[in-house]
């Protein structure tokens, strides 16, 4: 069996390309690879890699990981800068035994030193972006942080699975602030024998819950993908609710050892699965009634 799911309609192309690897038996990981950098490198995605929008100071800052669901092994970085494909260094990171999370001018300096692509990750656009805003929230007194989104990515290919963020994060957020995204078990996790999870919202809120390790933890006790999702999600969602009187946007994606998957939200969310026995879909996610999750397709590539 093959398959992969990731969180959100610009993943599209990524996916279909993973497909088409996986398809020719690509192992899962490198098919992640190809569907993370496909949307890190299309400056017209404003919440990943190229394009991505900066932080308060003007500053594009990334978060990636990477992890392997037969060893385990993450790699991370978070707040890095220049780097073209945040993800295929948290790849190359999952492989070190130590230092395999790192952060600011240490994940650059690794990027670089290793020799993977450098370049200036503020486009134009993007600049223009933030110079609109830096003036919007000084006159209006606006919140600033709209405008996010991770690309998340569950794959697998035969008994091996793995899963992968990437992420600019929130716009204008605070030089050094980090989400959930590089977090194992928050923003990611995977077991090649149970399944994989990743998360996209706002990170200080998915942080709370730990919910990508408890979506796989779940699927070990027995439950669908999509119970699952539903579970973990709307469970979490009502307490942060309770605790703080609303929760921030949380959309989770999960991917079972056999390519079942599952996804829930308390927010309108699209993502995109293609497996052995589907053709790549965009889907449009959006919660439901007593804790279920209302999922249509909205294009068949
Ligand atoms: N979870 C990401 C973060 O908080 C952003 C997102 O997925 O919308 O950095």
């Amino acid at each position: 069996m093959w398959g992969v799911i990731a969180t959100w309609e610009m993943a599209a192309e990524g996916v279909h390309l993973a497909s088409e690897k996986l398809k020719n038996g690509a192992s899962a990981a490198d098919a992640l690879q190809v569907a993370i950098e496909d949307v890190e490198n299309n400056p017209e995605f404003q919440s990943v890699g190229f394009g991505g929008l900066p932080n308060e100071a003007g500053i594009v800052e990334m978060d990636a990981a990477f992890m392997n669901g037969n060893t385990f092994a993450v790699g991370a970085v978070a707040g890095i800068t220049d780097g073209k494909n945040p993800i295929a260094v948290a790849r190359k990171l999952s492989s070190e035994t130590f230092n395999s999370f790192l952060v600011g001018a240490g994940a650059t300096a690794y990027a670089k030193n290793n020799n993977f692509k450098m370049q200036n990750m503020l486009t134009d656009d993007a600049a223009k972006k933030w110079q609109e805003r830096v003036k919007e929230v000084a006159k209006n007194n606006l919140s600033p942080y709209d405008g996010h989104d991770t690309v998340g990515v569950v794959t697998l290919s035969g008994d091996a699975m793995t899963c992968g963020t990437s992420t600019s994060g929130l716009f204008m957020k605070k030089p050094g602030r980090v989400g959930d995204s590089p977090l194992a078990g928050s923003g990611f996790y995977v077991d090649s024998q149970v399944g994989g999870a990743c998360a996209t919202g706002l990170g200080e809120d998915l942080m709370k819950g730990v919910l990508s390790f408890a979506i796989v933890e779940k699927m070990r006790a027995g439950l669908t993908p999509q119970e699952a999702c539903d579970t973990v999600v709307y469970d979490f969602s009502e307490k942060l609710a309770k605790a703080y009187g609303k929760s921030g946007a949380m959309s989770l994606i999960a991917m079972d050892h056999q390519g079942n998957w599952g996804v829930a939200t308390n927010v309108e969310f699209t993502f995109c699965v293609a497996t052995k026995n589907l053709a790549p879909t965009v889907y449009l996610a959006n919660p439901g009634a007593n804790g279920t999750t209302v999922i249509q397709a909205i294009t068949t590539k």
